[in-house]
């Protein structure tokens, strides 16, 4: 997939859309979570705006607040499924290993993770 991935052919807007079946875990108005497909923790859950930005330096200059609300829903998750410790991670760009260009939080808990 592109960087140059646009809106109109994301793979996440059509999930947030339900045009694609996903795992909920959680939605309000602008965010939605659901379980990555293929989990890297035994609690592995992407946190996503429902308006699309490539990326979070995209999603930081254009919707801080919605970054911050990120982060809550993220801590939130972590408090539900485990004792709320978690790691959060936004892969950004080709090199660091960002393969959908829909700006998305990694939410890994639920276990002791390796470093
Ligand atoms: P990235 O590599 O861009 O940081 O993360 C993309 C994540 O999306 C990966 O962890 C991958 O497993 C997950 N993913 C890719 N396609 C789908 C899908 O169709 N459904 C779900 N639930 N997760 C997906």
């Amino acid at each position: 997939m592109s960087e140059a991935n646009e809106a109109n052919d994301c793979l996440f807007c059509k999930i947030i859309a339900g045009e694609i079946p996903s795992a909920k875990v959680y939605e309000d108005e602008t965010t939605y979570a659901f379980k990555d497909i293929n989990p890297k923790a035994k609690v592995h859950v992407l946190v996503v705006p429902k308006r699309h930005y490539a990326n979070v330096a995209e999603l930081a200059e254009k919707d801080p607040a919605e970054l911050a609300h990120i982060a809550e829903v993220a801590a939130s998750i972590a408090r539900d499924a485990y004792n709320g410790s978690f790691r959060l991670v936004f892969n950004t760009g080709l090199d660091a290993g960002q393969t959908v260009f829909h700006v998305h939080a990694h939410v890994l808990t639920g276990e002791t993770l390796d470093e």
